[in-house]
């Protein structure tokens, strides 16, 4: 009667658990339609935050960026990268139109946790000290005068109300980093005084946006490029706007007509976003919370984050990994996207890297093969969730264009792809591309593409640094 007993409670447990995870499936629900509307809401929101300041959720910076790169930038520049738990370094020479990129090396370097919310002289200090240290590494064969003063681009990925090209302050912080006395400074500002600390004589030419330098830097080697959205940690993408279409722009107009937007689309928000309970418990508990919403269900920061918390429920309410609830498994962040990444794409019959990630990271051994599918499946769902929203984002990019009407229909456009997210996670880019082309439909989806351009946003902060040079004649000899 007992061991009746317990094979009764564990089969009630198992049909809780399923209930739990078909529960998630249903609010993660992403039709065709659906993607549609939240195309058109991100179309209005674009419009509204164009109109006026803090006219909407999508801030849409003016990026100073209104001339791209043409392939004629000629000199030594550097770039310095800084968006994530890494930054990089980067020195490029660039030859002009026929020799192009004649020399490029970079270095890339950790940030210390305890630095991502420290002060902000430490994270600068910090960053201008592995700064000098690149510099001095500089070969003699690139430089004829040691003494004149570097051109720097600083891609800054981060929320910037930029006020020319190379300056702007913060708005916030995303993605962990958690800097009090940042906010509402100018970053470049902050950047010059650390390096001036370290006796570095350089100068920021450019501030950009990673999407910014990713647009630069696609559009330096294909230009059909009319929009860069990052796909990593987090997530955003910035796009060439026609400047008479912005109202609230009320500089001169630029020779070029146009004018490179950051959009901060992480920030979107709307009712049509398939929003689940273990959303609103991560935005509550997050470091910014009510902030970065779209953000929070698409970017790798974030994924494997929803997939801990969903399995918590299901241990926690359906004793899923037994009587107790592994003490792993309530540790926030404890599973990382990469991970998650791993376990949705194991093609092993008997799940065996499910099972040595559970081990792992949450120290859980004894699983049966119908709870690793379970969690191949939890993981499928968040993932394919997130690509989808991600696919609907960029379709709204293409109304604004006016690209998804007949005239212009046979008139290449390419979108500018970078991010760990993109890049390393398989099914979740092969789900983003796909939901794409469902939205463009066959015909749109042979003239409008995505393509990836690794690393693009350093070489563009460098290219745009070279034409917003002081020594562009200097350089150019
Ligand atoms: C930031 C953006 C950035 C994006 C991708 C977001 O969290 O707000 O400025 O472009 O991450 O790195
Ligand atoms: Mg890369």
């Amino acid at each position: 009667a007992l061991v009746v007993r317990q094979r009764m409670r564990r089969s009630g447990m198992w049909a809780r658990a399923m209930a739990i995870l078909k529960g998630m499936e249903q609010k993660s629900e992403t039709s065709l339609e659906k993607l549609r509307q939240l195309a058109d809401a991100m179309n209005v929101e674009m419009h509204a935050g164009l109109a006026s300041e803090g006219g909407s959720k999508l801030k849409m910076l003016i990026s100073y960026v209104d001339k791209l790169p043409t392939g004629d930038e000629r000199g030594l520049f550097y770039a310095l990268d800084l968006g994530g738990t890494n930054f990089r370094v980067m020195r490029v020479k660039l030859g002009g139109k026929e020799q192009r990129v004649v020399k490029q090396e970079s270095a890339e370097v950790s940030i210390p946790p305890e630095l991502m919310v420290g002060t902000s002289d430490q994270l600068f200090d910090y960053i201008a000290e592995a700064l000098a240290k690149f510099v001095a590494t500089e070969g003699e064969d690139l430089h004829p005068e040691p003494d004149r003063q570097r051109e720097l681009g600083f891609t800054f990925s981060f929320p910037v109300k930029q006020t020319s090209i190379a300056s702007g302050t913060l708005i916030r912080w995303t993605k962990g980093f958690s800097i009090e006395d940042t906010v509402g400074q100018d970053v470049v500002a902050e950047l010059t005084k650390a390096m001036r600390r370290k006796n570095l004589n350089m100068r920021v030419s450019a501030l950009v946006n990673d999407t910014v330098g990713t647009l630069a830097g696609g559009r330096y080697d294909d230009q059909n490029v009319i929009a860069a959205v990052i796909l990593g940690t987090g997530t955003n993408a910035a796009y060439v706007e026609r400047a008479h279409t912005i109202p609230k722009w009320h500089g001169p107009l630029p020779k070029s007509g146009e004018m490179v937007i950051n959009m901060e689309w992480g920030n979107f928000r709307s009712s049509y976003l398939p929003i689940s309970e273990y959303d609103t418990a991560l935005d509550a508990e997050s470091l910014n919370p009510g902030e970065q919403i779209y953000e929070k269900m698409i970017s790798g920061m974030y994924l494997g984050e929803i997939v801990r918390r969903v399995l918590c429920r299901m241990a926690e309410e359906a004793s899923f990994f037994g009587d107790t609830v592994p003490e792993k498994l309530k540790i926030p962040f404890i599973l990382r996207t990469p991970e998650m990444s791993a376990m949705h794409q194991d093609t092993s019959p008997d799940l065996k890297v499910v099972a040595a990630k559970l081990k792992a990271i949450f120290g859980i051994s004894n699983t049966s093969l119908r709870m690793r599918k379970a969690i191949v499946e939890l993981c499928d769902i968040v993932s394919t969730r997130g690509a989808r929203l991600a696919a609907a984002g960029i379709f709204g990019i293409v109304k604004k264009l006016g690209r998804d009407s007949g005239e212009v229909e046979k008139q290449k456009s390419v979108i500018a792809l970078d991010g760990g997210l993109y890049e390393h996670y398989t099914k979740f880019r092969e789900c983003m591309v796909g939901s794409l082309k469902e939205l463009l439909g066959s015909e749109l989806a042979e003239s409008i593409v995505v393509e990836h351009f690794n690393d693009g946003s350093g070489i563009g902060a460098a290219l745009l640094a070279a034409s917003n040079c002081l020594f562009q004649y200097l350089n150019a000899e």
